[in-house]
């Protein structure tokens, strides 16, 4: 099965929820990208998928070896240019919005989500280097990071240490000359060791002596495998995991400083390593995000291509396919609506992320605000829809031949990793609730009840979700946590749906594809007839206490 990108569904929301037009005034070199990079992930990346699960990444004590064709195909993306889209143009990058460049990562993830993570990573470390690394930093390293000829990482988790990250114990010791020598252990590294490129850059979290404990004695350094003089530095990949999915990403446990002479150079201040290290969270969240949608649409996809194909039964007196069967269509009608919702979700963030840099603050505070979302949203949904797709097969899902099993091991990690679905819930509910004090989630809700063109269920979820963070503010931070996940549906499905109503509302006078109009419809419809509905139903369990949680003493889950 072949991997179809939506051009029409994205360029549509370019122009109808991104507005593209105030970002970018240039209609055909948006068509241009959007359509150019959809044709290289189906025809470069697409045909790797099931060779990347196969045969996946292979450690040695050499190295780590990429499954045949891999590298031939980051060659191309290198030279087509598709990492640079984003990217600072003092440093060789396009300068073009977040939201374009979503389309080309959305793409890649579809076409091979394994894959794709090397070239999420990379742009993630340029934003944090570009916003806080030194001028002599960002003219050693970030040409190569933009054009995609190296590639860059993210070191924060150790063993003690995972979504605590302040319990990180590497260490960097000031080496007297501008630089540090790190030590220390570092696990589930994305792509810490490849053969795509010469030269891969790490980002490490780690302490200084004697610093403050927590989070607030965390440093960021740039820690290269070859260091200037060419010459390789003191780290190597250990071992790389055997995982349920995405085996074509290499999952490295990371060895730093076996010989004490791994060298360094601090991004940013000493000790304020985590300010840097979220601006590169916050750019990889929107991209995991955009996994669940990526891996969401390919599945779709499948489940689509089979049920008008697999022959079972009978309807009206003649042999069914599967897609005649009313409980098959609402699966497949769900998967096109949550999916697209999510689209919908991630790349109007993207484009609040660019309003935001152009000195929009309402927008950057939005951005803000909706990025847990989009990363657990998001994620969830790519969880839902492939496991529906692989329903959709019956029995030849479950088995790996037809390929609907590999989206669904795929897609399973997207909720776990930069930062579980549960702490997304936690930052909702402990740092974005409060923005300007509660005003930035205040604005969003009347911006929905505004504008939810008559839909009463969308107005209701939204003073349903107005009632339940008035309670939250509030509230102690046990009674908050014990509602935040709930509450982070209610607001995802909420924004989303509104996205969803002011589409359908666009299709007025759209003259493209009429069968894309007639699906935007009835995908919109079914959203805001049945996933909004359920939302609300999440009211209760948004606004129940912590009391039934702690009720019961900790041994009583093991009776
Ligand atoms: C395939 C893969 C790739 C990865 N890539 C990278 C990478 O490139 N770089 C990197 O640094 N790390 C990476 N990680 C690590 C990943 O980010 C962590 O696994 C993740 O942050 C969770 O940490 P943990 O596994 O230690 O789980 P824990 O922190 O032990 O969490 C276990 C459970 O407890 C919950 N929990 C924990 N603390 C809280 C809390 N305070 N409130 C509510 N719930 C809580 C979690 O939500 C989760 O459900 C990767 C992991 C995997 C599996």
């Amino acid at each position: 099965m072949t991997y179809s990108p939506p051009v029409e569904d994205q360029k549509f929301l370019l122009d109808h929820v991104v507005a593209i037009a105030d970002l970018l005034d240039d209609r055909d070199l948006v068509a241009a990208i959007v359509e150019g990079a959809g044709q290289f992930a189906a025809g470069e990346f697409a045909p790797l998928n099931r060779i990347g699960d196969e045969t996946g990444a292979k450690w040695s004590s050499e190295g780590v070896t990429m499954p045949p064709g891999f590298k031939e195909a980051y060659r191309g993306y290198v030279e087509g240019g598709w990492g640079t889209l984003a990217g600072p143009t003092e440093h060789g990058g396009q300068g073009l919005p977040l939201a374009l460049a979503s389309v080309v990562m959305e793409d890649l993830g579809s076409a091979n989500m394994g894959f794709s993570l090397v070239m999420m990573l990379t742009p993630a470390a340029v934003e944090a280097l570009r916003h806080h690394g030194s001028p002599e930093l960002q003219q050693d390293w970030l040409p190569k990071l933009v054009s995609g000829e190296w590639t860059g990482t993210m070191n924060l988790t150790e063993p003690q240490a995972g979504s605590d990250v302040g319990a990180l114990k590497t260490r960097a010791d000031p080496a007297g000359d501008g630089s540090y020598k790190i030590k220390g252990q570092k696990i589930f590294i994305t792509f810490g060791e490849h053969d795509l490129t010469d030269n891969i850059v790490h980002l490490v979290l780690a302490r200084l002596p004697n610093a403050p404990r927590g989070t607030r004695g965390i440093s960021l350094f740039l820690v290269p495998k070859i260091l200037p003089d060419g010459t390789r530095n003191d780290l190597r990949c250990v071992s790389i995991e055997h995982k349920l999915g995405i085996h074509a990403s290499p999952t490295c446990v990371m060895a730093y400083g076996d010989h004490d002479s791994c060298t360094g150079w601090l991004i940013g201040e000493e000790n304020k390593g985590m300010a840097a290290m979220f601006t590169m969270m916050n750019n990889a969240r929107l991209n995991v995000g955009l996994q669940g949608v990526s891996i969401a649409e390919r599945a779709m996809q499948q489940a689509v291509a089979y049920a008008r194909e697999r022959v079972q039964g009978s309807r009206e007196g003649r042999p069914a396919r599967i897609i005649d069967f009313p409980d098959v269509r609402r699966m497949l009608l769900r998967m096109k609506a949550l999916t697209q919702s999510a689209r919908a979700l991630t790349y109007y963030c993207a484009g609040q992320t660019d309003r935001g840099s152009l000195g929009d603050e309402a927008a950057a505070a939005r951005a803000d605000l909706l990025t847990p979302l989009v990363k657990a949203y998001g994620t969830d949904v790519g969880v839902e829809v492939t496991n529906l797709a692989l329903q959709v097969h019956g029995g030849m899902g479950y088995v790996e031949e037809t390929g609907a099993a590999q989206h669904v091991r795929d897609a399973r990690i997207s909720p776990i990793y930069e930062g579980t679905n549960g702490i997304q819930a936690a930052d909702l509910v402990g740092r974005k609730l409060g923005l300007e004090g509660g005003e930035a989630l205040r604005r969003l809700l009347a911006d929905i009840r505004a504008d939810s063109g008559g839909e009463a269920e969308l107005t209701g979820l939204a003073v349903d979700c107005a009632a339940v963070a008035e309670r939250m503010l509030d509230a102690g931070p046990d009674d908050r946590l014990a509602g935040s996940y709930p509450f982070l549906t209610m607001l995802s499905v909420a924004v989303s749906g509104w996205l969803m109503a002011r589409q359908a509302a666009a299709l007025d006078g759209h003259d493209g594809d009429p069968a894309f109009a007639a699906m935007k419809r009835a995908a919109a419809r079914f959203y805001l007839d049945q996933v909004v509905p359920e939302a609300r139903g999440l009211k209760a369990a948004a606004s129940a206490s912590a009391e039934v949680l702690y009720s019961i003493d900790e041994a009583a889950f093991a009776a």
